[in-house]
């Protein structure tokens, strides 16, 4: 099932974030016609989300996520520890590294959390398209989910998730070549204090793999 919330949408323009009312019909949220103004900036993204980038979807998850021997659920569910490939250093535009890894899967796919943790922030950005960011329990550890095609219904700055929560489908938002369906999968340590976005790329592949 697929809702368009505009509720969603608004709310998202005007706190960077998306809070959803997944009973509520998108009628009744009336302030189509309010002025959005911007949300704050962060790390180099320059679109925002649009009604549409709002729509949800509510997939059954069909089977748990495979879990690791060091305690990661793959971030994709169907998704083997063997499947993965370690891209973590692969050259991206402009100078950059890629600093994680692509979870190559069909659009739809239940993206979940692969770690439990706390969702710091969703945005829509030019490079990452639908994201989230959850920071993980140790206050350290941010878990970076990109290119999703919709969020999972419900998902909210500030929620707590367990590892295997649903997050989102997996989708080619952003910069991702249209229809090289995947998930940019990215996970950074951040110094006390410092914000969630500014931290230290680790390899998602050899938490993964461990
Ligand atoms: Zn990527």
């Amino acid at each position: 099932m697929i809702r368009v919330l505009l509720a969603c949408a608004l709310g998202a323009l005007a706190l960077g974030g998306c809070r959803l009312e997944p009973s509520a019909p998108a009628e009744a949220t009336g302030s189509a016609d309010a002025p959005v103004p911007d949300p704050p900036v962060v790390a180099g993204d320059t679109v925002r989300v649009t009604p549409e980038r709002a729509a949800v979807a509510d997939p059954p998850i069909p089977a748990p996520p495979a879990v690791t021997a060091s305690g990661w659920a793959l971030p994709v569910v169907g998704v083997e520890v063997g499947d993965l490939v370690d891209t973590f250093t692969a050259a991206r535009s402009e100078g950059r590294t890629h600093d994680a890894i692509d979870i190559l899967a069909p659009r739809g796919t239940p993206v979940v959390a692969a770690a439990p943790g706390t969702v710091q922030r969703l945005f829509t950005s030019d490079k990452g398209g639908l994201t989230v960011y959850v920071l993980g329990e140790d206050g350290r550890a941010v878990h970076y989910y990109a290119h999703l095609d919709t969020y999972a219904p419900g998902l909210a700055e500030g929620q707590r998730l367990a590892r295997g929560d649903h997050v989102g489908t997996v989708g080619d938002t952003g910069n991702a070549v249209p229809g090289n369906t995947h998930l940019h999968f990215a996970v950074w340590t951040i110094e006390p204090g410092a914000s969630f976005w500014d931290g230290e790329p680790v390899n998602p592949y050899e938490l993964l793999t461990e």
